[in-house]
């Protein structure tokens, strides 16, 4: 059993006044680097030490990384206090930062020629789906001459430092399997986030080609679930974002389910019409435009229409 309170008070006079959770777990301080108005909105947990800023989104698996950061010379007396053996003895280094992520083996940009015919069968490829030039450059699609995102558009992504936090390998061959993914926890990636501005609305779509597709300030769900442990969640209540949401058809029970839990936390949301279109994807540029405009604000009971119709069509149960 950790001493929540004794710990609670080191870290108030490195960090300024904080506040401990109900069930004492979390601790809630003014974060060191956005400054942000509101509440206090970087939590540190004290079981774990995982900690991370619901405004800015700075994070790290340990205090004495935190503390090494932001209040330098409090460090050491955290480790000489609360440290494991282990950080006891490494506590004059400096903080290891966490493993970067690797951009695929043999990874080519395409905004560049080259006489390799499987380089030039990805760029027709993406060239039939109406991506250009313009497209490779804003989202940096690549392409590998080796490894296992030969044959693939590799569309990357990065975080709010520039980091490359994601990428996405997609097959030109359909007899291949669709997508290639690097292992990371997804719950963690706020796609291009290097992109988004926290001032405007956002809107969200399911995955990279989506994003591709829908352009202005929006991310992917890299899937269709949104929960409050992932970063994006946390990123859009702690910034009060307002969103849209343009989720495919056959996800209309998980994009209700996401609308509620975000209006819930005072999040504006509204959905996005694809009318006759199954996905954001096959609409062509000046109907996404004209359905964001007409995107229609959404209330709880607009999620109870949505179950109510799907019980009596026999569908949801
Ligand atoms: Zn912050």
């Amino acid at each position: 059993m950790i001493d929540a309170s004794e710990r609670l008070r080191y870290l108030c006079s490195a960090l300024g006044t904080g506040y401990l959770s109900k069930d004492g777990l979390n601790a809630s301080f003014k974060c060191p680097k956005c400054q942000h108005k509101d509440k206090n909105k970087l939590i540190v947990k004290l079981d774990d030490e995982r900690w991370h800023c619901w405004v800015c989104g700075i994070k790290g698996r340990a205090i004495s990384s935190l503390l090494g950061k932001y209040a330098k010379e409090t460090r050491a007396g955290w480790i000489q206090k609360f440290g494991t053996a282990e950080q006891k003895k490494y506590i004059d280094e400096p903080e290891k930062e966490e493993e970067p992520l690797d951009l695929p083996e043999g990874f080519v940009p395409l905004v560049r020629t080259m006489m390799d015919p499987d380089f030039n069968a990805v760029a027709r490829y993406l060239n039939d789906r109406g991506i250009g030039e313009r497209e490779i450059w804003r989202y940096r699609i690549g392409t590998s001459l080796r490894g296992k995102c030969r044959r693939r558009a590799v569309i990357t992504s990065y975080d709010c430092e520039g980091k490359l936090n994601y990428w996405t390998g997609r097959s030109i061959d359909e007899s291949s399997v669709k997508y290639v993914n690097p292992r990371v926890e997804r719950r963690d990636v706020i796609f291009n986030e290097i992109d988004i501005d926290w001032t405007k609305e956002l809107t969200i779509v399911e995955g990279p080609f989506d994003l591709i597709s829908v352009g202005g300030n929006s991310t992917c769900l890299l899937g269709s679930s949104l929960s409050t442990s992932h970063a994006l969640f946390q990123r859009i209540v702690g910034n009060q974002v307002p969103v849209i949401l343009a989720l495919d058809k056959d996800v209309k029970k998980k994009a209700h389910d996401i609308a509620k839990l975000l209006f819930s936390h005072g999040i504006s949301v509204r959905f996005l019409e694809t009318g006759s279109y199954k996905d954001v994807g096959e609409m062509p540029p000046g109907e996404i435009e004209k359905a964001k405009e007409s995107a229609i604000s959404w209330s709880p009971n607009d999620r109870l229409y949505h179950l109510i119709r799907n019980i009596s069509s026999g569908s949801i149960l």
